[in-house]
């Protein structure tokens, strides 16, 4: 099969499980965001996908998204998913829609600088560590109310919700509790929202696991190898 055919087909298969998978929790397609992770796809498939209707494209590296962005403009969505450097921040503030991977207090303070200076206010997501593995970035979940309280007073972000990333499980059924716990999070915020708080959305669930994670009540999923298949790096 050639490559946009098999391309096609996992769109395809993709949205019927999404449909499935939403209507277990009693929402439908049309209430999760399919986010394409397009790191080391190049712009050739991206093309071919954002033709399908999918225009929402996930990178994890600064450079990538910059030299991407430049062949697509503003007819793309882009989310900025992957650990991001402070000293970065400025090359991306007028580029992405949603920053996914807000990972610490700093990185948080220099987002508002440099939203300020376009006199933007900056859509983000707090990135929690639920799984607390060494390996990720991300609050630790015992830390975020402090950090909820302390973002809330920067003007030039607006915290639209929470991202997790989970331990990859061969049986993914064991993610399901880290999905449950991040969502409790969120409807605890949701519940006292305040100032530049605004929560909409639940950034949980990868090609491998994000069944499980509508299921848990998931509305933006990031998949990548499933779209393209495996990452030739
Ligand atoms: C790479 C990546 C994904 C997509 O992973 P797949 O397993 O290919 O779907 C999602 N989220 C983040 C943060 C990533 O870095």
């Amino acid at each position: 099969m050639r490559d946009d055919q098999q391309i096609d087909q996992n769109i395809e298969e993709i949205l019927d499980n999404i449909k499935n998978a939403a209507e277990k929790s009693g929402r439908g397609l049309e209430d999760i965001h399919l986010i394409a992770v397009t790191k080391t796809v190049d712009v050739q498939k991206m093309k071919w996908v954002s033709q399908k209707g999918l225009n929402h494209f996930g990178e994890n590296r600064v450079q990538e998204l910059q030299e991407k962005y430049d062949q697509f403009g503003d007819e793309i969505n882009w989310h900025l998913i992957g650990h991001l450097q402070r000293n970065k921040v400025k090359y991306i503030i007028d580029k992405v829609q949603l920053i996914h991977s807000v990972d610490s207090i700093r990185l948080a303070q220099e987002i508002n600088n440099q939203a300020a200076k376009i006199n933007r206010q900056m859509p983000i997501l707090i990135q929690i560590n639920i799984a607390q593995e060494e390996s990720k970035f991300g609050f630790k979940t015992t830390d975020i109310e402090e950090c909820i309280e302390i973002l809330s007073n920067y003007d030039n972000i607006l915290i639209k919700g929470l991202m997790t990333i989970a331990p990859f499980e061969e049986n993914i059924e064991k993610t399901r509790p880290i999905f449950r716990e991040l969502r409790e999070i969120y409807d605890r915020i949701k519940k006292n929202e305040k100032n530049n708080i605004n929560m909409e959305y639940l950034s949980m669930g990868m090609t491998n696991d994000y069944l499980i994670a509508i299921e848990e009540g998931a509305n933006m999923v990031r998949i990548g190898s499933g779209i393209f298949g495996k990452r030739n790096f």
